[in-house]
């Protein structure tokens, strides 16, 4: 029987997903396809209902379902359960277990391509929206020594801090705005969507990577465009960098050993992905242009 999965968001007909984990079952042989599920609010319930069909395998959830996926599944994984947020749900045998990726695939790319260990490390987390909570928890489970949250709303900083305190993390809220103290981190992170392409503060930076201290690794999860203007910047400085689609593969990774038992091929995943971003960057610039 051939098996399916795919990606529940509203928009969702841009995510890289269905690339990559195509890309994977095929390099691994797999009668199994990944279809993209946009789906707008009224029809989610009944969107996740169909996940319980015996040639289903589960999904990916992304914006603007990761909170509300928690409410819609019969179980929730402790990693989906801390952040309150979703972004993988599997079914077996009809029932539906929520799990949060964002936070474990973060700590891995940090690991395997930034080349720091989360263990005692001391992170600046610029936002406070759905992406940040699930990496703050997946720092706390990596047993990182501190957590710093700065946002522009700073009462959404302040709920996370709050959080991460409750599960013995020490953590505290900044406001993004007027934030002085880039320095003393071993990392920052933009979790924001500034810098985005086609978001409303492209070509901006969420702050002046220039303020952290020599050697701080500065990763910004944004994966469009690849380098964005806080990498570049960062890089400008001689500061290391890490860009997010290492995360982005990560994540997707851990969703397809949870749903296959299997080991994710990453080096196709990556591939794929790699090659799909050279293709939209290539149409974006459009023909006749010299890049
Ligand atoms: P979200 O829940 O909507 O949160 C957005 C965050 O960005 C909030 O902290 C928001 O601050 C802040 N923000 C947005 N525009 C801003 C502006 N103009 N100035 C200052 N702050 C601004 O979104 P999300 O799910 O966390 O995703 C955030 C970004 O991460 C997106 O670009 C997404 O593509 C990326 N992402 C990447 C991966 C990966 O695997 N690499 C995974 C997940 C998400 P307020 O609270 O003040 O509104």
């Amino acid at each position: 029987m051939s098996r399916l999965a795919g990606i529940i968001g509203n928009p969702a007909r841009h995510s890289l997903s269905p690339v990559f984990q195509a890309a994977a079952f095929a390099e691994l042989g797999l009668d199994a396809a990944y279809e993209i599920w946009e789906t707008p609010l009224q029809d989610l319930p009944s969107r996740f209902d169909r996940l319980r069909a015996r040639d289903c395998m589960g999904a990916n959830v992304t914006i603007p379902y990761k909170e509300v996926a928690c409410g819609l599944v019969d179980e929730l994984d402790r990693g989906a359960e801390l952040p309150g947020a979703v972004n993988t749900v599997v079914n077996t045998g009809g029932r539906l277990r929520g799990f949060n990726t964002d936070g474990a695939g973060f700590v891995r790319s940090v690991r395997e391509r930034g080349g720091l260990e989360p263990a005692g490390r001391s992170f600046l987390l610029l936002g406070a929206g759905g992406a940040a909570r699930g990496i703050a928890f997946g720092l706390v489970q990596a047993e990182a020594a501190v957590i710093a949250v700065a946002n522009r709303t700073l009462a959404r900083a302040e709920g996370l801090a709050a959080d991460l305190e409750r599960s013995g993390t020490r953590a505290r809220a900044l406001s993004l705005g007027g934030l002085n103290e880039a320095e003393g981190f071993d990392c920052i992170v933009n979790c924001t969507s500034i810098g985005m392409e086609g978001g409303g503060a492209a070509g901006q930076l969420p702050v002046d990577p220039r303020g952290a201290g020599a050697g701080t690794l500065i990763v910004d999860i944004v994966y469009v465009p690849t380098v964005t203007p806080f990498l570049r910047r960062a890089r400008e400085a001689g500061l290391p960098t890490l860009g997010g689609l290492p995360m982005l593969i990560q994540q997707g990774a851990l969703a397809f050993a949870l749903w296959t038992g299997l080991a994710p091929p990453l080096d196709a995943m990556f591939t794929a992905a790699e090659g799909e971003l050279g293709r939209r960057s290539r149409a974006h610039d459009g023909p006749g242009d010299a890049r």
